[in-house]
């Protein structure tokens, strides 16, 4: 019966991964998400439910438009598989508890958020500032973290990356700032320090490895907010193991 769960909840996933692709599309575009229906972004064709299948449709048409042959990001296969995957782990992980559905809406948000900063190099405010309210009432109304512990996670996470924006001018942004305050309602304090530290150290090696590889050089900004999105992921899922690991080491 659980195994059954975990595979329609994975489904449930894939479809909202779909949902998310039309976020990562419009919402940088000021587009609407609800209008027009779903269609080829070069030839405008409309697509049908056959063309709509999360995963199986990329593949079945071979990562190509049916109607005009364009190539699909294959970014959007990659979104409605994380999703899924996401969705079936997390039941597996909390079962269907409010952890579920709260851990679940913040990772679809982070992944949003890191895949549009990949994209465009922005942390739009239209995701930021919505999604903030959210995780205030969440910490209010969700027992876990609490009003102090949230708004304490926000301001650290704030402050943390505010004083890089202000003396760099490449690299950390002032959306980074704020998507790190946004972090910090999610996460709540202590677990805010391991969501931006480990971003933080993500970010830096990603930057060393790149520089050593001689795919980027030391002009080139990369984009921080995915790391700050994987780094919320573990701080959301593990966040107190990791700060327990972290003391009996320093012990
Ligand atoms: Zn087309």
């Amino acid at each position: 019966m659980t195994v059954m769960l975990i595979v329609i909840l994975g489904l449930l996933g894939l479809a909202v991964g779909s949902f998310l692709n039309v976020c990562i599309d419009r919402l940088p575009a000021k587009k609407s998400l609800a209008y027009p229906p779903s269609h080829c972004n070069s030839c405008g064709h409309v697509l049908s439910v056959k063309d709509l299948v999360p995963v199986f449709s990329y593949l079945r048409l071979r990562g190509k438009c049916r109607y005009c042959g364009a190539r699909i990001p294959v970014r959007v296969p990659l979104v409605e598989s994380a999703a899924g995957l996401l969705f079936s782990f997390l039941f597996w992980k909390y079962g269907l508890t409010y952890q579920f559905a709260l851990v679940g809406i913040y990772s679809c948000v982070l992944l949003v958020l890191a895949v549009i900063d990949l994209e465009h190099r922005l942390i739009l405010n239209v995701i930021v500032y919505p999604v903030a309210i959210i995780a205030l009432i969440a910490d209010i109304l969700i027992p876990g973290i609490g009003i102090l512990s949230g708004l304490g996670g926000g301001a650290i996470g704030f402050g943390i990356l505010l004083i890089p924006a202000i003396v760099s001018r490449r690299g950390m942004g002032w959306g980074n700032v704020k998507m790190a305050g946004l972090i910090g309602l999610m996460t709540g304090y202590p677990r805010v320090f391991v969501a931006i530290l480990s971003g933080i150290i993500l970010g830096g090696l990603t930057a060393v490895a790149l520089l050593l590889l001689k795919k980027k050089t030391r002009k080139d900004a990369i984009p921080f907010g995915p790391f700050l999105s994987i780094g919320s992921f573990l701080a959301l899922l593990w966040g107190q193991e990791i700060i327990r690991w972290y003391l009996n080491l320093l012990n």
